[in-house]
C-alpha cells in the first residue's frame, strides 16, 4: 500500500514539473525585434486632419436599398480626393468600376515583382433615425475636439481609404521612384455585399494580375480586449469567417385549428430548430493555438500553464472559450436562428412554415458540411433545406512572407510595446472577393480600441483620435515605401 501511495506522489511530482516547465517554456518570443524605430515622415499635420474631417463630412452611406444611393455624396468624395491629392491623381492610373469604386495603380520599373494591394471603402453605414440625438457631436460633422475626430466613417473604413492616400501622396512628393507596382482599391459598397469589390477582382482576375500581398481592413490594435495581457495586441487577420442562411420550409395541410392534426407545420419545424440549436458545431482551437504561439509568452503563469498543455486542459480551456459568444465565435462555425413564419391567422394553420439560421462559418467548415450537419440532426424528411447569402470562409493566409512580415514590423517600429498576431476576423472584408488573386491576404487597419470604443463600430460616436490617425498614416507610409522598394527590412 505505501509502494502505491509512494508511486502516486511520484507521478504527481512528475506530471506538475511537466505542466509547470511546459507553461514556461512552450510559449517564446517570437515578436519581431525592433532594431530601429520608424523614421516618421513630416507632413502637415493639421492639414491632413483637416482633409480627413471634409472626409468625414461627405455622407457617403450605403443603403439596404440601392435605388436611395446619394450620386452627389460619392461625386463630392472622388472631388474631395483629387483636390486632396493632386500628385496621386496625376501620378497614377485611376479606373474606376460601377460608377464609384476606384482603383489607383502606381507603375513599378520592376516587372519581376508581383504587386501588391491596399483596400479600403468609401461608404458607410447610415446613422440611425432613432439614437441620432445621442451623438454626442454631429455624424457627419467631422468636428475634432480635444484630440478626438468625430465623424461615421472615422474607423470604419475612412480611416483606411484617407491615410492611405496621404501616404502615396507624400511618397510621390519625394520623386520616389517605386520598383513594385502598388495598387489602392477603395469600394463604394462595401456595406452592402461590396459590388464594386467583386466588379475590381473580376477585372485583376482577366489580366490575370497575383499580388504580392493584400492589405485591407479587418483587425486592430487592440487595448485591454485580449483577456491576461495588459499589453497592446495588434491584431492581423489572416483569415475571415464565412456566412451563408438556411431556411428551413416544412409544408402542411392548412385548415381550421379547431380539429388539427397532432403536430402542425410549425410545431414540425420547431422541433427542428430545437434540433439545430441543441446540436452545435463541433469547437477547435486552432485560431486561439496561432494567437498564443505569439502572445502567449506575455500572459501570467496562471494562463501559461493551461494553454501550454492543451494535450492535458483542451476541454477545459474550450468549455472556458465556449462560454462567451465573443470566443465562442472564434472557435466554431456559429449557429443563429433568426427568422420565422408560420401562419398569417390564430385560428388558421400553417400551409407553410419557414425559418431562416444564420450560420457564420470557420475555415474548415463549408456550405455542404453545414448542410449535412443539419440533414443529420434534422433528421426529418418533411423539412426542407435551401441555402441563400451563401459565402465560403476564407483560405488561412500564411504568416512567412514579405506581406505580413511587414505588417508586423510597421506596427512593431512605430510602437513596440504593441504585440502582434495572427487572429481570425469574425465580419466580412472586401478582400473575400480576391481570394483567387494572392494566397497572402491580411486584413488589419491600425487604430486601437479598447472595450468601449469597440462599440461605436457601426454604433453611436464614432471617432477616432488625433494621434491614431496620424500613426495610421505613418503605417502606411512604412508599409508603401518597403513595398514599393522591394527590398523589404523583416530580418
Ligand atoms: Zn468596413
Amino acid at each position: 500500500m505505501k509502494k502505491i501511495l509512494l508511486s502516486a506522489a511520484f507521478l504527481i511530482v512528475v506530471l506538475v514539473a511537466i505542466l509547470f516547465y511546459r507553461a514556461t517554456s512552450v510559449f517564446e518570443n517570437n515578436q519581431y525585434q525592433v532594431t530601429e524605430s520608424l523614421t516618421p515622415i513630416t507632413l502637415n499635420e493639421s492639414a491632413a486632419i483637416e482633409r480627413f474631417s471634409q472626409a468625414l463630412q461627405i455622407p457617403t452611406i450605403s443603403y439596404d436599398d440601392s435605388s436611395k444611393l446619394d450620386h452627389s455624396a460619392f461625386q463630392a468624395f472622388h472631388q474631395h480626393l483629387q483636390q486632396s491629392f493632386p500628385l496621386v491623381f496625376e501620378k497614377t492610373e485611376l479606373t474606376k468600376f460601377n460608377d464609384y469604386s476606384m482603383v489607383f495603380h502606381l507603375k513599378g520599373q520592376n516587372p519581376q515583382l508581383k504587386p501588391a494591394l491596399f483596400m479600403g471603402h468609401m461608404d458607410v453605414v447610415p446613422v440611425d433615425e432613432q439614437t441620432k440625438d445621442q451623438w454626442l457631436q454631429p455624424p457627419f460633422g467631422g468636428k475634432v475636439v480635444d484630440g478626438i475626430i468625430w465623424g461615421r466613417g472615422a474607423i470604419d473604413d475612412k480611416v483606411s481609404v484617407l491615410a492611405l492616400m496621404e501616404s502615396l501622396e507624400w511618397y510621390l512628393k519625394q520623386n520616389n521612384q517605386p520598383q513594385r507596382d502598388i495598387y489602392f482599391a477603395f469600394g463604394h459598397d462595401e456595406e452592402t455585399g461590396g459590388e464594386g469589390a467583386i466588379a475590381i477582382a473580376e477585372y485583376f482576375a482577366e489580366k490575370k494580375t497575383q499580388f504580392e500581398f493584400i492589405l485591407d481592413e479587418g483587425g486592430v490594435i487592440t487595448d485591454g480586449i485580449i483577456p491576461g495581457t495588459t499589453q497592446p495586441i495588434g491584431l492581423v487577420g489572416v483569415a475571415e469567417k464565412g456566412f451563408v442562411n438556411f431556411r428551413l420550409t416544412v409544408k402542411g395541410e392548412g385548415g381550421h385549428s379547431s380539429q388539427p392534426p397532432a403536430h402542425t407545420a410549425a410545431g414540425i419545424l420547431a422541433s427542428a430548430i430545437v434540433n439545430v440549436e441543441n446540436n452545435p458545431f463541433d469547437a477547435r482551437t486552432e485560431f486561439f493555438d496561432l494567437m498564443f504561439d505569439n502572445i502567449g509568452y506575455s500572459m501570467p503563469l496562471s494562463q501559461r500553464l493551461p494553454l501550454a498543455n492543451l494535450w492535458l486542459f483542451e476541454p477545459v480551456v474550450l468549455s472556458t472559450l465556449l462560454k462567451s459568444p465573443s470566443s465562442a465565435a472564434s472557435a466554431r462555425t456559429t449557429t443563429a436562428v433568426t427568422m420565422l413564419q408560420g401562419s398569417t391567422k390564430s385560428n388558421v394553420l400553417p400551409t407553410i412554415a419557414t425559418a431562416v439560421v444564420n450560420f457564420r462559418i470557420l475555415p474548415g467548415d463549408t456550405v455542404a458540411s453545414i448542410q449535412a450537419h443539419l440533414e443529420r440532426v434534422i433528421d426529418d424528411p418533411r423539412v426542407t433545406l435551401a441555402t441563400e447569402l451563401a459565402n465560403e470562409a476564407s483560405a488561412v493566409s500564411p504568416t512567412d512572407n514579405i506581406g505580413f512580415k511587414l505588417i508586423e514590423s510597421s506596427i512593431r517600429r512605430l510602437d513596440d510595446n504593441v504585440l502582434v498576431t495572427p487572429y481570425l476576423v469574425l465580419g466580412a472584408t472586401d478582400s473575400r472577393h480576391f481570394q483567387s488573386l494572392s494566397k497572402n491576404i491580411y486584413r488589419f487597419m491600425m487604430v486601437s480600441l479598447n472595450p468601449e470604443t469597440l462599440e461605436q463600430f457601426h454604433g453611436l460616436n464614432e471617432q477616432i483620435s488625433v494621434q491614431d490617425y496620424l500613426n495610421a498614416i505613418q503605417f502606411y507610409y512604412a508599409m508603401l515605401e518597403q513595398t514599393a522598394s522591394g527590398e523589404a527590412q523583416t530580418n
